[in-house]
């Protein structure tokens, strides 16, 4: 095989090249290799032989897009959404759902021993659902227009432009039936839909949020204006057609930004929250609180996260970046005490208001960044047996781990959203005198590349 030459790269754009598939990445694309340097290929699959077509080339690594298979992996499906190739939803519908697990188990395993030094750590086959449709418990649909008509669906890939679709197949029926409804309605009354290029228009986003246990929605609508045209029309034909609606929500959003919902969020029909319940424990959801997505999966989360807490009803138990105490709660049923902290201050109301829901009085709260709060709890004197952490895709703070090594409790369990930032964290903590005693991924996103994943971890004595 030709050796590759300093500087000069095997491929240059518009080449054309056979190639096998080796791997695959976290956004879903194959990788294949020329002389080392890899190629990521878009829709090609682990096993597959194919020609591609070099379409882009830089230092490192290049882009191809397949011209033809030679051969196909038999894990290989047809992607049940019509729009699956354009919409940005979800990257691994030609995956049978096997092949998925399996590449996300394979993904974990791969970054544990690259980011974290920890080849040995045993990765778990992922866990999966039995009905891997339709499990989205939130959907935030952008609305635009085109030649004259109002649409609404979900971002291309990698791009800004609406994909008008009926239905979304990883989304719950009912936000299928509200975004189309609202659709009809815009067009029928000539409610303009916000234009993100010139930061015109009015209608933003629809948010609609369905409470699995209860059956209660809610429907937000996001708008640039202070008012809502047609409001008492749209509030009508939302309470005549959806079953359930327990909720309109308006929230105003005038900025120029990326970012869904604004700060003014007004009740126009019904109730504030919903609800919702994980295992026994229930929870009020508000239009802007963060909850997680796929409910079913996060009880089998939670649950493996109180299993590897190890409770035994003595324990003070300190949770990181707790959100609206949903973990919290959760282990308070078998902790003496639990100590919740998250920076977003309303979320801590809802944590506090969800504990009171419950009946829980062994659990307390208080918001800011977990790498100042917890510092300061240990200084006063706090100890903590197990510390759970859910951070968000940037994983813990340094300082916080720092201080998750001086504290010193028996049990780590880390929650985690991005495999490397884990992968990162546990090497901190292995350095700190804490091993790794398994990493169980879990299919929060299936469809999509996303991973979850859960670890337990204890301290060496
Ligand atoms: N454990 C919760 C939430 C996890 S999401 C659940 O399962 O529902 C991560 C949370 O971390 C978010 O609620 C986010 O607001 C919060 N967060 C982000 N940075 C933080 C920080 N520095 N300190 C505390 N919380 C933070």
């Amino acid at each position: 095989m030709a050796k590759k030459t300093q500087g000069v790269l095997p491929v240059k754009k518009n080449d054309v090249t056979d190639l096998r598939i080796e791997d695959l990445t976290h956004e879903g694309h194959g990788v294949g290799k020329i002389d080392g340097y890899p190629l990521f290929i878009p829709n090609a699959l682990p096993g597959e032989q194919v020609r591609v077509k070099v379409v882009k080339t830089s230092k490192n690594y290049g882009f191809g897009r397949v011209m033809d298979w030679h051969n196909k992996s038999q894990d290989r499906v047809v992607p049940p959404c019509p729009v699956y190739y354009k919409c940005g939803g979800c990257q691994l519908q030609h995956l049978s759902y096997e092949g998925q697990l399996t590449a996300k188990q394979k993904q974990v395993q791969d970054v544990m021993e690259r980011i974290g030094k920890l080849p040995d750590v045993p990765v778990l086959p992922t866990l999966g659902m039995e009905e891997p449709w339709r499990y989205r418990n939130k959907s935030q649909v952008p609305f635009g227009m085109s030649e004259g008509r109002v649409i609404s669906g979900f971002y291309a890939k990698r791009s800004h432009e609406i994909v008008d679709v009926k239905e979304c197949i990883i989304q719950e029926e009912v936000s299928d039936q509200v975004m189309t409804l609202v659709k009809q309605k815009a067009n029928e009354l000539g409610i303009q839909p916000y234009d993100e290029a010139r930061h015109k228009g009015v209608l933003r986003h629809v948010v609609i949020r369905y409470g699995r246990t209860s059956g209660e929605v809610m429907v937000v609508l996001v708008t640039r204006t202070n008012d809502v045209p047609h409001v008492l029309e749209l509030i009508d034909v939302l309470k005549e057609n959806i079953k359930g609606l327990s909720s309109i929500i308006h929230n105003v959003n005038s900025k120029k930004t990326n970012v869904i919902m604004g700060e003014k969020t007004t009740v126009l029909w019904g109730s504030d929250v919903i609800y919702d319940s994980i295992g026994d424990i229930r929870f009020a959801i508000s239009a802007q609180s963060f909850y997680q997505i796929n409910p079913v999966q996060t009880e089998v989360l939670y649950k493996k996260a109180l299993e590897y807490a190890e409770l035994t009803g003595e324990e003070n138990v300190v949770d990181a970046y707790c959100g609206i105490g949903t973990i919290s709660l959760f282990l308070a049923q078998k902790a003496k005490k639990v100590y919740g902290v998250e920076i977003v201050e309303q979320a801590i109301e809802d944590a506090k208001k969800n504990a009171e829901l419950n009946g829980i009085n062994n659990a307390e709260f208080e918001a800011g960044p977990a790498e100042v709060i917890i510092p300061k709890w240990h200084k006063e004197g706090k100890t903590a047996d197990v510390i759970v952490v859910d951070p968000p895709r940037k994983g813990c703070d340094e300082a916080l781990l720092q201080t998750i090594l001086e504290m010193k409790p028996k049990r780590v369990v880390y929650v985690s959203c991005n495999p490397g930032t884990l992968a990162r964290d546990l090497r901190v903590l292995e350095d700190g005198g804490y091993r790794t005693e398994k990493v169980q991924p879990v299919d929060m996103f299936p469809q999509t590349s996303h991973v979850e994943c859960v670890a337990s971890i204890y301290r060496v004595d």
